[in-house]
């Protein structure tokens, strides 16, 4: 039998309802908040991300699924790459088609997207090699830290509207780019005498960025990296002050935050803020729900205009495995059919039809099966099918123009006709 490859899985019809909830509740979340949906390919040039998330992150550097596009048999063929985040893109996306140019000054743009995400990782609870996203990004000339605190309260608002409970904010400023040498030559220096105490990735990341090795999960590297110098210590002067207005404007807002000097986020185009929101405690070691971030320059790191930008992502997986037990249970519930057609015998089944049509046309969700049952199985089938109510169509019924509408759950019958069913039901 032919599985699903290692890492990527369906999703099958008893959780697509938490599934559609975390989708709607974004989509709602965006709205309020003035975001506009953006869909881009599912895979771009490698060169984007290379250059946009940076080679010396672990996604680029061995996660992404890249391949040779061959246009003819004899041609070089091109190098493409499924989308490992989709921040790189959008950002492409706002260049290419000038989404700036229509602007006014100081006008920002905001733009959201969903869907699936590509990454070769180690298979484990939480974490897929296909797996999903919704983000969002703030793009513009401005850089106000005003921008950072409204997301992450749009962010405040979907987590609560889900009712999911006890994750935590935590923040940081990485700097700026430029600003960052020093820094980075002191962390070099804390590294070195220590490099035989870690990982092979650790290796890499000293010898490419040294900043990376914040990212690295291994147990036996965490003792090295918690006596390593915290970028936060070496701010520059500007980054400082955005740092200290960011919390205030937080701190206007009642958000409450944990700043953590050694989260750095997987990315190589943040600058400034970074933001994580860890999640509660149903999910295990990978526990990242939210991973965001300012990153003035990227646009320009991929062949466009200034821009600054601000933006977030999260995993539609871990959010879906966050939702309490109660609210899963009465998603799950309300994915149900309005009514079950229970009918009896030949000349029904055909009046059936004709039911079924109109009420579905009356905007009433109806199941019904074509095979014609005894009474007690056909309730049977209609209790399996969840539906609140039955409506059973015998010869008598069809005769007199009204039906049994029964109340599943509650179990009183009542005798209507059609019209007086449809309004019940609507
Ligand atoms: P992690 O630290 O968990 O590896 P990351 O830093 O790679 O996360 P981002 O690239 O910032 O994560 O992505 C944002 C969010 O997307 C994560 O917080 C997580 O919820 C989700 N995510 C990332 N990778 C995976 C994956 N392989 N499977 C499921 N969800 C994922
Ligand atoms: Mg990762």
């Amino acid at each position: 039998m032919i599985q699903t490859v290692r890492g990527t899985r369906d999703i099958l019809p008893e959780d697509m309802p938490l599934w559609r909830r975390v989708e709607d509740v974004a989509r709602e979340a965006f709205r309020r908040y003035g975001f506009s949906e953006i869909r881009t390919p599912i895979f771009e040039k490698t060169e984007l991300f290379a250059r946009g998330v940076g080679e010396a992150t672990d996604i680029v550097h061995k996660e992404m699924y890249t391949f040779i596009d061959r246009a003819r048999a004899d041609s070089e063929g091109e190098s493409l790459t499924l989308r490992p985040e989709n921040t790189a893109s959008v950002v492409r996306a706002y260049i290419q088609h000038k989404i700036f140019a229509d602007k006014s000054p100081g006008e920002l743009t905001r733009l959201y997207y969903i869907g699936p995400m590509f990454r070769r990782e180690r298979p484990q609870a939480g974490r897929y090699r296909q797996f999903y996203q919704i983000g969002a990004e703030v793009m513009g000339s401005s850089d106000d830290p005003a921008i950072e605190a409204e997301v992450i309260e749009m962010l405040e608002w979907f987590l609560k509207e889900l009712k999911i409970t006890g994750t935590t904010l935590l923040i940081n400023s990485v700097g700026e780019p430029a600003s960052r040498a020093a820094y980075l030559e002191k962390l070099r220096e804390a590294i070195k005498p220590n490099l035989d105490r870690l990982c092979a990735d650790c290796h890499h990341r000293y010898e490419t960025n040294a900043l990376r090795v914040f990212d690295c999960k291994i147990e036996s590297c965490q003792a090295v990296i918690a006596s390593l110098p915290v970028i936060t210590d070496s701010l520059d002067e500007a980054s400082r002050e955005h740092f200290g207005k960011f919390k205030a404007h937080l701190d206007a807002r009642g958000i409450a935050y944990k700043v953590n000097p050694r989260m750095v986020r997987g990315l190589d185009y943040y600058t400034r803020t970074a933001f994580e929101i860890v999640g509660n405690d149903k999910l295990g070691a990978q526990n990242t729900l939210v991973g965001g971030g300012r990153y003035d320059g990227l646009s320009e790191t991929i062949g466009g205009p200034p821009t600054k930008g601000f933006g977030f992502a999260f995993g539609l997986d871990r959010m879906v495995m966050s939702l309490p037990e109660d609210e899963a249970g009465r998603l799950r519930a309300a994915d149900a059919p309005d009514v079950f057609i229970v009918f009896l015998g030949e000349a029904a089944r055909d009046h059936a039809f004709n039911v079924a049509r109109d009420l579905r046309a009356a905007g009433i969700a109806v199941a019904m099966e074509f095979e014609d049952r005894k009474m007690k199985k056909a309730m049977t089938a209609a209790a399996k099918s969840r539906a609140r109510y039955a409506l059973i169509i015998g010869d008598d019924e069809v005769a007199s123009g009204k039906y049994g509408l029964k109340n599943l759950t509650a179990g009183e019958q009542e005798s209507l006709t059609l019209d007086e069913v449809i309004a019940k039901l609507s």
